[in-house]
């Protein structure tokens, strides 16, 4: 876990960093507070799930020195659904193709300016041991190359709404939606205990400028997808999300008593 939190505090300063150069910015505190507000029947249950997260990850912790060796690779399959109107946001498999690369040489600690660490993180940087992979078998068993094309206004929203179009079982494949806007954010994806209570929205939304380092992505945006797959795997920002107590997913700098109002 130490590892995937500075995974995150790494990419969280990138996009700090390039939020000044027009950098749009990631929308996961937004929408989990969306999420939140128009699904309050949900929230007990998403904080038991964020208690029993943290209780097995203090577990798996606690217990890493009697389970031996632990750098067996760990394997995640990846759905693409491009969501489109047949323009740029329909980008090419190469471009989903670089996408992946990218996601997988930041989690493998395999980037090239991993030279330039912070000191203050350098101690901790490691190979997660966890590879992204293209599906290969749809959830009917069918060969697939794990990229869909869907065309639907939707993808000048990017909202959870792209996940009704499709979405394959998420206990077995992590779903990525790219779309050609989604309000000004560059992406996002629910985190963990949200995802458990609501199942159908579970995955990553991301603007196509921001996946992979070639197309109408670049070197620069590339990063933004192995920032929201921290969120995928309860990674939450390192500010939290907010300064209120109890309340996880309120947007920074929004008074508590604005929250309860919309409740
Ligand atoms: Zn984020």
């Amino acid at each position: 876990m130490k590892y995937f939190n500075a995974l995150l505090c790494w990419l969280c300063a990138a996009l700090h960093l390039q939020s000044q150069t027009s950098m749009q910015m990631c929308g996961t505190d937004e929408y989990s507070f969306e999420l939140y507000r128009s699904h309050p029947e949900l929230q007990t249950m998403m904080e038991h799930n964020r208690a029993y997260l943290k209780d097995f990850t203090a577990q798996y912790i606690a217990n890493e020195s009697s389970r031996g060796s632990t750098d067996s690779l760990y394997i995640i399959p990846v759905v693409f659904h491009i969501v489109h109107m047949y323009g740029t946001e329909n980008v090419s498999d190469a471009q989903v193709l670089s996408g992946l690369e990218v996601l997988n040489r930041n989690f493998r600690k395999q980037h090239p300016d991993t030279g330039s660490i912070p000191t203050a993180f350098k101690a901790i940087a490691a190979d997660c041991d966890i590879e992204f992979r293209l599906a290969h078998k749809d959830p009917n068993g069918n060969c697939t190359d794990g990229i869909n094309r869907i065309p639907s206004l939707l993808t000048k929203v990017g909202d959870h709404r792209v996940k009704d179009l499709i979405h394959w079982e998420p206990s077995a494949y992590l779903n990525v939606y790219v779309v050609k806007s989604i309000a000004n954010l560059a992406g996002h994806c629910l985190m963990p205990d949200q995802a458990a209570a609501k199942p159908e929205w579970d995955g990553i939304v991301i603007d196509d400028s921001y996946l992979g380092n070639i197309g109408t992505s670049s070197e620069q945006t590339s990063v933004v997808m192995a920032h929201e797959a921290g969120h995928y795997l309860n990674l939450f920002h390192i500010w939290g999300g907010n300064n209120v107590p109890g309340y996880f997913y309120q947007p920074v700098g929004q008074p508590a008593i604005v929250l309860l109002a919309m409740m």
